[in-house]
């Protein structure tokens, strides 16, 4: 499609143009972030904050500039009437949607909240390294009274925590989260069956591999291969190396990834590549009519989360993909040349409940998610406090999973979220899951068994499908209204059914 194929409306016309200012600012910003998390000098960071802080302030300027808001409801006014097509809607919805953040908060709180939450951030990594919450707790206490205080000026219907979530999962209410929650419960009961069946010979070879170290290049060479085997665009993107692994769209034709090295549990580094190729994947397939414009992105963080667990979760942790990859694997990490591909497949799903979310495995991963919708909840309500926040976290973390932290680092203190003030980011990681459970179920529905796809290396038909069912429409639909469109909703028993046919037969 062709931008002024898809754009005829007038109004929406000049919104757009004026909006490819912003997105020029917007490149900028994305770049100095991205150098930030990889390869800045460590002394720098006061310099690019200042840099990225201009350039934020720049975009806000334009965008509520009386010319662009007048418009922006003149093309309001005509949707009203029925005379845009999906994609001038969409444009109007998201911007009004973007745009409220900046009406409904005054510059002055704004201010306050970036000034809280860089500190709040600094407080939160001094008590993780040296695990002790008190270093975090006054700053946590003002991060969450300044949350609160924003979700009243965003405005909600139901509940503070409502206009929370609905910046990530635009239109997402509490008790839609609460609803699938409640159909997520057999999860427990689940993870219960499947720890019974787990063979405690095999785990005992599965630690083998998880503790055996590697060398960085041989990894290297093996995330590359990867890579290779799907097809990475590299005249479009890039993979780097970060802390905290992480997909950055720079513009529709740069979209970077990165993946960490840890030196052992080589898994981890896969997956971590695999996930991030997932997320890059979404943003590179939006439709070209869709660049430089408000819609160039993906439709919900649960949506994209959904991309990159696919590829994770549906390709990567698939027998089949290891009978083709097992021979890679041999070849570049030789400690692993013993193990067959079933051996190499119990690795990389073994289910084990541990404390850490972003280690967790997919059966076990939403009951991490759960414990967290619950506090912050709790806390935006402020039935819970913050100095009970310790206390109530390892209370569920026996209750939920099993497993009691020993100390604050690796049970409270261990998510950066809400040191950032991202109340409300956690469900969109279920969401996610859910929704890509149901990709798997469509995608096979259409074209026939994905083990086959793999064993056949036809990755291009598996990204083409996706391409064509979701990337292309970036954020033209709310994502409640896509999930309506591909799968009549979201379904947390595919989910569920999914587990059940992996983990249990
Ligand atoms: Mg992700």
């Amino acid at each position: 499609m062709r931008v002024s194929s898809v754009f005829k409306n007038e109004s929406v016309r000049k919104i757009l143009k004026y909006y490819r200012k912003i997105c020029a600012l917007q490149i900028s910003s994305a770049l100095l972030s991205w150098d930030s998390e990889t390869f800045m000098p460590e002394r720098a960071v006061n310099d690019h904050g200042f840099a990225i802080a201009m350039l934020e302030a720049w975009q806000k300027k334009f965008l509520t500039s009386k010319r662009f808001k007048a418009l922006l409801k003149k093309a309001e006014i005509e949707n009203s009437k029925g005379l845009l097509n999906d994609f001038e809607s969409g444009v109007v919805r998201v911007l009004n949607h973007d745009l409220k953040v900046y009406d409904k908060l005054p510059e002055s709180f704004i201010k306050t909240f970036e000034k809280t939450r860089i500190v709040s951030r600094q407080k939160w990594k001094i008590a993780r390294s040296n695990n002790n919450f008190k270093i975090f707790k006054p700053w946590l206490e003002k991060i969450l009274g300044l949350t609160i205080k924003k979700a009243e000026l965003l405005g909600f219907e139901q509940h503070p925590y409502d206009a929370l979530l609905d910046l990530y999962e635009e239109g997402l209410t509490t008790r839609q989260v609460e609803s699938l929650f409640k159909d997520l419960k057999p999860l427990k009961q689940l993870l219960g069956k499947v720890l019974q069946r787990q063979d405690q010979e095999l785990i005992k070879k599965v630690l083998v591999l998880e503790n055996a170290r590697y060398e960085k290049r041989d990894l290297q060479g093996l995330n590359l291969a990867v890579l290779k085997l799907f097809k990475f665009d590299f005249s479009r993107q890039r993979l780097d190396e970060s802390a905290h692994p992480f997909t950055i769209g720079i513009s529709p034709s740069d979209v970077r990834i990165t993946t960490r090295y840890e030196g052992f549990d080589f898994k981890r580094s896969l997956f971590s590549t695999v996930h991030e190729f997932g997320h890059a994947l979404y943003d590179l397939q939006i439709d070209k009519a869709l660049w430089f414009t408000p819609l160039h992105e993906g439709a919900s963080y649960g949506f994209h989360e959904s991309q990159s667990r696919f590829w994770e979760n549906m390709i990567c942790k698939n027998v089949a993909f290891l009978k083709l990859f097992k021979k890679e694997i041999h070849k570049r990490l030789r400690f692993t040349k013993s193990f067959d591909e079933q051996e190499l497949y119990n690795y990389f799903t073994l289910v084990k409940p541990g404390l850490i979310r972003v280690d967790a495995d997919e059966v076990s991963y939403n009951l991490h998610i759960l414990l967290r919708f619950n506090l912050e909840k709790a806390l935006i309500e402020q039935s819970l406090s913050v100095s009970e926040l310790p206390q109530a976290w390892d209370q569920a973390m026996e209750e939920f999973l099993g497993v009691k932290p020993s100390n604050h680092s690796e049970g409270v203190l261990q998510d950066t979220h809400w040191s950032m003030g991202a109340f409300g980011y956690f469900p969109s990681y279920t969401i996610g899951n859910v929704l890509s459970a149901q990709v798997l179920k469509k995608l096979r529905s259409e074209l026939g068994s994905v083990e086959g796809l793999i064993l056949n290396k036809k990755f291009s038909s598996i990204k083409e499908w996706l391409r064509l069912n979701i990337h292309k429409h970036g954020r033209v639909y709310e994502p409640r209204i896509l999930a309506e469109k591909l799968f009549n909703g979201l379904k947390a028993e595919t989910f569920l059914n999914y587990l059940k046919n992996k983990y249990l037969s």
